[in-house]
């Protein structure tokens, strides 16, 4: 895991500390990436003193959140997360929501599963037992925005959640873009109702995704062809397949050299699809099965 420069990060943070600052970051964003001449830029911020102006522009370019080019001034990656955090929503009081229905019942007492959202973070628990069987960090501003239709806020969970879990299966950190190491954990003691998971581990920020077995291979182009062919949305959220929510489909293969099968199922479907997963939480091979043989 990478040591971070906290004097190098403290020092970046204060040069924000002004809300002229975070004017000019929100200015340069609106021009879509051209070049802002500096004029332009003084009249978008609205400052008349222009030595003041000055002095926050130079905050800005010396911390590496602005460049300052021939064309005039632009976002530097620094500048653009700023930004990106400010219109998530990060940086204001988070919506509260709670008794989403979210559909899919408890893999430990079959209640039904209800989704709220606190703190930034998504989580689908059972209504009757408590149990949580799903936590995902979720931008605070795609809660507001679909505050009135709880059907297009699960939705937006869902696809936040699969892009989320198909960059990790392909070892990228959906948080920092380092890389991630896979594995497959058989003893697993998590908050989850499940005792076997993937874990992918970020080599650079230390980050920990842990899925079930299931949800870990459901962004797989064999599962969700087959998920496909049965009628169901390539956007289905994972909390809808009792397969991606317990162990109970589950068969190890190997302790040795960790290997195990997962049985991805459809209601009412004659074929089921056995999934192999290896020591590296990845897909090693499918095999289609009649439902009846299961
Ligand atoms: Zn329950
Ligand atoms: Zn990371």
């Amino acid at each position: 895991m990478t040591v971070p420069d906290v004097e190098a990060t403290a020092d970046a943070f204060g040069a924000l500390a002004d809300p002229v600052r975070v004017e000019i970051l929100a200015a340069l964003w609106e021009a879509e990436g051209s070049a802002v001449q500096y004029s332009s830029l003084l009249e978008a911020v609205g400052v008349q003193d222009s030595g003041r102006f000055n002095y926050h522009l130079s905050k800005l370019t010396d911390h590496h959140f602005v460049a300052k080019t021939d064309d005039g001034y632009r976002l530097r990656p620094a500048g653009l997360l700023v930004v990106n955090a400010v219109y998530s929503g990060s940086y204001v009081e988070a919506p509260v929501r709670e008794g989403l229905d979210v559909g899919g019942a408890c893999p430990s007492c079959d209640g039904p599963l209800v989704g709220e959202y606190d703190e930034g973070m998504f989580r689908v628990l059972c209504g009757d037992c408590g149990d949580q069987v799903f936590m995902l960090s979720f931008p605070p501003r795609g809660v507001e925005t679909r505050v009135d239709d709880d059907d297009a806020l699960l939705q937006a969970v869902s696809v936040h959640a699969r892009a989320h879990t198909r960059r990790a299966n392909r070892g990228l950190c959906p948080f920092c873009g380092g890389a991630m190491t896979g594995s497959l954990d058989l003893d697993a003691d998590t908050a989850l109702p499940v005792s076997m998971l993937v874990r992918r581990d970020c080599d650079n920020c230390g980050v920990a995704n842990r899925s079930s077995i299931g949800y870990a291979v459901l962004e797989h182009p064999a599962v969700a062809g087959f998920l496909a062919e049965q009628g169901l949305p390539v956007d289905a959220p994972p909390w809808r397949f009792d397969w991606c929510l317990s162990n109970d489909t589950v068969t190890v293969a190997s302790r040795d050299s960790p290997r195990v099968t997962v049985d991805a199922t459809v209601e009412g479907a004659e074929t089921a699809l056995r999934v192999t997963v290896d020591e590296r939480g990845r897909v090693a091979g499918t095999e289609r099965l009649p439902a009846e043989d299961l």
